[in-house]
């Protein structure tokens, strides 16, 4: 094999290492965020709902101070009772009291609907409030892991690349930087074999004339397709 594209697959091999351990990390960070992603929106629930009591608590005050003010003017309207003249004002302060009664009991009546909710919604919040507590525990906690695991991955890959970069030291400015460019763009995968005349890359044939330049392997020769650095690779040795 052409000694370029050697030192090249035994970089791809050291880069595709590298990033397995970026995924590594990465797959670790998401799992953290996901768990955070929970704690923040339980958050958000714990907050809608305790607007939703403090509403519910203005609107049981404002309900009873016009219950109040509806007492104290009947009480007002039956004492008025005792010094009618006609039958007609007895009358209607009659209906003046009985309308005042029946608003006072809708009134009290919907007091009573808004406490309930009030109460239920008090049982919620506090289910999520102590699911939230356990939930920063283990939040803390699974932090300080993911921290300590993705530091270990850190070291290891820190070594490696310290290696890469030895090695990339030794391959041409112009090879590594084509070679860089196809990494990024192909996934990873920058040199692949070809196997019976198949760029093992995107598994479209080589032309016979192309197929016999990559024989010789005296120069880095480019799939005409995905354009992946091609080395040939007898069928023996296929993955
Ligand atoms: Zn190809």
């Amino acid at each position: 094999m052409n000694e370029e594209i050697k030192q090249l697959t035994e970089l791809q091999v050291i880069d595709l290492e590298i990033a397995e351990f970026d995924a590594e990390i990465n797959a670790e960070k998401a799992e953290l965020a996901k768990s955070d992603k929970a704690f923040n929106e339980r958050q958000v629930l714990i907050e809608e709902l305790k607007e939703k009591i403090e509403a519910s608590e203005t609107q049981r005050r404002e309900l009873e101070g016009q219950l109040a003010d509806d007492l104290s003017r009947i009480k007002e309207r039956q004492s008025k009772m005792m010094q009618v003249q006609t039958n007609r004002e007895y009358q209607s302060l009659l209906k003046e009291i009985e309308d005042g009664k029946k608003n006072i009991k809708e009134k009290e009546e919907e007091i009573v609907r808004i406490m309930e909710a009030a109460e239920a919604n008090s049982k919620i919040l506090a289910e999520h409030e102590s699911l939230l507590k356990d939930e920063k525990k283990a939040l803390a906690k699974e932090s300080t892991q993911v921290k300590k695991k993705a530091g270990a991955i850190e070291g290891k890959k820190a070594k490696i690349v310290a290696k890469r970069d030895a090695m990339a030291k030794k391959i041409r400015t112009s090879t590594l930087k084509n070679y860089d460019m196809l990494r990024t763009r192909r996934n990873g995968k920058a040199v692949v074999g070809v196997v019976n005349g198949i760029c093992q890359g995107c598994f479209m044939s080589i032309p016979p004339q192309h197929f016999n330049n990559i024989l010789k392997g005296d120069r880095i020769l480019n799939c005409p397709t995905c354009q992946r650095i091609l080395f040939h690779k007898p069928e023996s040795d296929k993955e």
